[in-house]
């Protein structure tokens, strides 16, 4: 029997957004099983992590739902990616984080990632790392959707509808706003 490609991708997914979806869309044609950390769990409200890992969790599982109907849909796959969504908090050691990952994540033997420093940890263990384009990045990053949430700008069309829709369910806007805003002054 042919081995499994399993692979892993982490992101923290504040929010998850158009540019993971086209990273997740590459990953899917290439795997069997795929490992999605979500990273940075133990952070929530605050307005670079406004979401909690539970409330990110949703998003990626219902956009890898939604992503997988259409791929199999377009016969960009022929069966279904086994998935693993799996949150992970920080070390703030580096130099551990890798071994950290490994023992709270099934096994793996390929890395997807865009992000300089994930790419520079896992290749130091040694470990097959492979990155994507970036996909209109000036748009499809979490710093300036959050912004626009702030702002009250457009920031729907750069989510998959089922995650605005998540972020509706638990007043993720207002949560942003809110914790944005400037002290609330004496009366
Ligand atoms: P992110 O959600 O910003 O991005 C996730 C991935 O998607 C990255 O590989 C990124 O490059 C890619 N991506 C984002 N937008 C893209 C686009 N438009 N086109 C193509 N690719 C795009 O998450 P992140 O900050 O990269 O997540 C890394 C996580 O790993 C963080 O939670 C971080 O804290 C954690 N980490 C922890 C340690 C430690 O604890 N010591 C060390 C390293 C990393």
């Amino acid at each position: 029997m042919a081995e499994i490609r399993r692979a892993f991708f982490i992101g923290r997914f504040q929010p998850c957004h158009l540019g993971h979806m086209e990273v997740l869309r590459k990953i899917l044609k290439e795997v069997d099983e795929l490992i999605v950390g979500v990273g940075s769990a133990q952070e929530s409200h605050t307005i670079e992590n406004p979401f909690t890992a539970g409330e990110r969790i949703l998003m990626v599982s219902r956009a890898l739902d939604e992503l997988t109907e259409e791929m199999l849909k377009n016969g960009e796959v022929e069966k279904p990616v086994k998935l693993y969504i799996i949150p992970l908090e920080d070390i703030y050691r580096n130099s551990l984080w890798v071994s950290h990952v490994k023992s709270m994540v099934p096994p793996f033997s390929v890395v997807y990632s865009n992000n300089p420093l994930v790419i520079r940890l896992f290749r130091e263990a040694g470990i097959e790392v492979r990155s994507t384009k970036l996909y209109r990045r000036l748009e499809y990053q979490g710093t300036e959707i959050r912004r626009r949430m702030i702002e009250g700008e457009n920031w729907k069309d750069f989510v998959p509808g089922c995650v605005a829709e998540v972020i509706e369910e638990v007043g993720g806007v207002e949560r942003i706003r809110e914790i944005a805003s400037k002290d609330v002054k004496d009366l």
